[in-house]
């Protein structure tokens, strides 16, 4: 309910949340497009948050890098994009709200501890619960875990259709502040979309698997749950992500109108050949349509799976 003096939440805002890790690639302007596109077929709002909180891997000259490049492709989002590392208070709270209720513990194991786990979830091994009930004697505090209850998590994408699973089967305690500092991705990420007020969360699909892991989260925190819909990437013809080189071709502004229809293409629209390329966003705002997207795009372009 709005509250006096404040101007009701939109029914749509939706944003784009790109890692400063290196220019804009391809793979990242078909989140930019793809979320943005639905926001715009929505009359809704669309944010740029800049997620910056993997402080060796991020550089604030990529920030600046990719928010010009959004301008010179003609993107227009709400407001001043924000920093998620400038955003510590906002997370240590929600931290300090789950720690206060006991679902978090401290954890003394390392990366190539866990490496050597024999069990295996949804993305590889998974952590086997060695500091759960209390650090091994002698043994130093690193990351903080979340305490994952069984418990099956599902939703319906838009894009990828029902998606779900137990998270602490498939997945297990998740690190939810990191060894080296900041908090984890998956925490981070709900408390700004709940702070931000975000309604339809439009990324890749190589996050599909940590949205059970933020649902979780979402429900613990009490924090509603956005829509979510997960764009195809580019995999090859046994169905694996491409290789980081392949998906990480940086987009350049100059050919702008190319790159935009190359996106469109990938994600299903086809815009005609010869339209002038200042038409090119005007087409898009018109024949966005959503239903058209695949679900997966093989790297020689054809879709793997038929759409639902
Ligand atoms: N920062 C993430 C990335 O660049 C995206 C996170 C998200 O959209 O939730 O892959």
């Amino acid at each position: 309910m709005a509250q006096p003096g404040r101007f009701p939440s939109p029914a749509y805002r939706g944003r784009f949340a790109p890692s400063p890790t290196g220019p804009l690639h391809f793979g990242s302007l078909i989140a930019a497009v793809g979320s943005y596109l639905e926001a715009r077929r929505h009359d809704g709002e669309w944010l740029v948050r800049i997620e910056d909180l993997d402080g060796p891997r991020c550089k604030p000259a990529w920030a600046g890098n990719i928010l010009r490049t959004l301008e010179a492709f003609g993107f227009e989002w709400q407001g001043k994009p924000v920093y998620q590392s400038q955003r510590d208070a906002l997370y240590l709270n929600a931290l300090d709200s789950l720690e206060k209720r006991g679902m978090t513990y401290v954890c003394a194991c390392s990366r190539s501890e866990l490496a050597d786990s024999s069990l295996h979830g949804i993305e590889g091994p998974i952590y086997p619960g060695t500091c759960r009930n209390g650090l091994p004697a002698g043994r130093a505090a690193r990351a903080i875990r979340l305490r994952t209850e069984s418990r099956r998590i599902a939703f319906t994408d838009a894009i990828q259709g029902e998606i779900g699973h137990d998270v602490a089967q498939a997945i297990s305690d998740f690190v939810i502040r990191r060894a080296d500092g900041p908090v984890a991705y998956q925490l981070a990420v709900v408390v700004d979309d709940a702070e931000q007020g975000i309604t339809h969360v439009v990324r890749g699909a190589d996050l599909l698997l940590s949205t059970p892991r933020q649902i979780y989260l979402q429900e613990l925190l009490g924090f509603g749950t956005p829509r979510y819909a997960h764009l195809p990437i580019a995999v090859n013809a046994a169905g694996e992500k491409l290789s980081k080189q392949t998906a990480a071709l940086a987009v350049d502004a100059e050919r702008a109108a190319q790159w935009l229809a190359a996106v469109l293409r990938f994600l299903g629209h086809a815009p005609p050949s010869n339209l002038p390329s200042q038409d090119l966003w005007k087409w898009s705002f018109e024949h966005w349509n959503a239903t058209l997207v695949p679900q997966l795009i093989s790297a020689s372009g054809e879709t793997l799976l038929a759409r639902k």
